[in-house]
């Protein structure tokens, strides 16, 4: 046994995955624990060393044949450095992790932002594979974004490429506040949150849908179902959702021309309802020189796809 792994981390703010990949980019083994971010970045640092130790002991593979370490962290990336800039999740500052985990480590360290490195997962042995221009957008909480192009990510001047989830795309009159502290952008209706938003905001109103009985708090996924069985309300919230990303993704390729959209996250599991309406939006908004050619397709590793990308963090290219 001596072919070359990769080790991929998918650090989450209460979860910290790690798995190994062969050259083509599928998973051998994986290994779960906790991130305990309470205890600042070193006990996380710390967490991750002992997960990936554990996790080669475990497969029976020499330390010798690990050839890169790849790591995918939500927040501000100085991507080149290696450092955290800021992480709202795991409440870092100025952490300088490459440095520090190939210090623990003995090996070359690479981390990435979570968007991107699942895009790069899922062009590695996803949805994407074999194809060269590719855009992902991963539909939870917020709206992530990661552009492929030539099977390597593109970061931009600072690392701030692919942050797709701040396209302006809601009038200015029906816009509400985005987190990043704009009016109207993508995320505000697209994603997870959005999705409740809407769905608090017609129940709030005394709208006659059945998503107001809905006990405990309301999910995406009550929409989605209420919206199967006919729900008029759940119906236009989805479309509405599926209309600004279909209109997203309409600038997207005017810019960016890829060859195919994944979509992954929560909210991609939406099936038919949320696709059809997304293709339809997107025809419309896109030139037809534009969108020729081009499909829309949902995204094939789920939660793997954080761990795969960041393992092939290490290659300079993954194809
Ligand atoms: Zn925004």
């Amino acid at each position: 046994m001596s072919q070359p792994i990769y080790v991929g981390v998918d650090l989450g703010g209460t979860t910290i995955k790690v798995g190994l990949c062969d050259e083509q980019g599928r998973l051998i083994r994986t290994f779960e624990g906790p991130t305990e971010a309470e205890g600042g970045p070193e006990t996380v640092l710390d967490n991750i060393e002992r997960y990936v130790r554990q996790l080669v002991a475990d497969a029976s593979y020499a330390w010798e044949q690990v050839r890169g370490i790849g790591a995918g962290i939500p927040g501000f990336l100085d991507i080149a450095n290696g450092i955290v800039v800021t992480s709202g999740n795991l409440k870092w500052t100025n952490v300088p992790v490459k440095e520090i985990l190939e210090r623990k480590l003995g090996k070359t360290v690479h981390i990435n932002n979570d968007a991107n490195v699942a895009a790069l997962g899922e062009v590695w042995s996803g949805a994407g594979a074999g194809y060269d221009y590719v855009v992902c957008l991963t539909l939870g909480t917020g709206v992530g974004g990661g552009i492929i192009i030539n099977g390597k990510i593109y970061e931009g001047y600072i690392g701030m490429a692919g942050e797709l989830g701040h396209i302006q795309v809601v009038p200015d009159l029906e816009g509400v506040q985005c987190g990043c502290g704009q009016m109207g952008c993508l995320e505000t209706v697209s994603s997870a949150t959005g999705i409740i938003r809407m769905a608090t905001d017609a129940v709030e109103r005394g709208e006659r849908t059945a998503l107001a009985s809905v006990e405990g708090g309301l999910t995406a996924k009550d929409v989605f179902d209420a919206a199967k069985l006919g729900d008029e309300v759940a119906l236009r919230i989805i479309r509405r959702a599926a209309h600004y990303l279909g209109k997203a993704m309409g600038t997207i390729a005017v810019v960016l021309n890829p060859q195919r959209f994944i979509l992954g996250g929560g909210v991609s599991r939406g099936g038919d309802l949320l696709f059809d309406g997304v293709r339809e939006s997107f025809r419309k908004y896109t030139p037809e020189a534009s969108s020729r050619g081009v499909d829309i397709v949902p995204a094939l590793l789920g939660n793997d796809a954080g761990m795969v990308g960041a393992a092939g963090l290490c290659l300079k290219q993954i194809r």
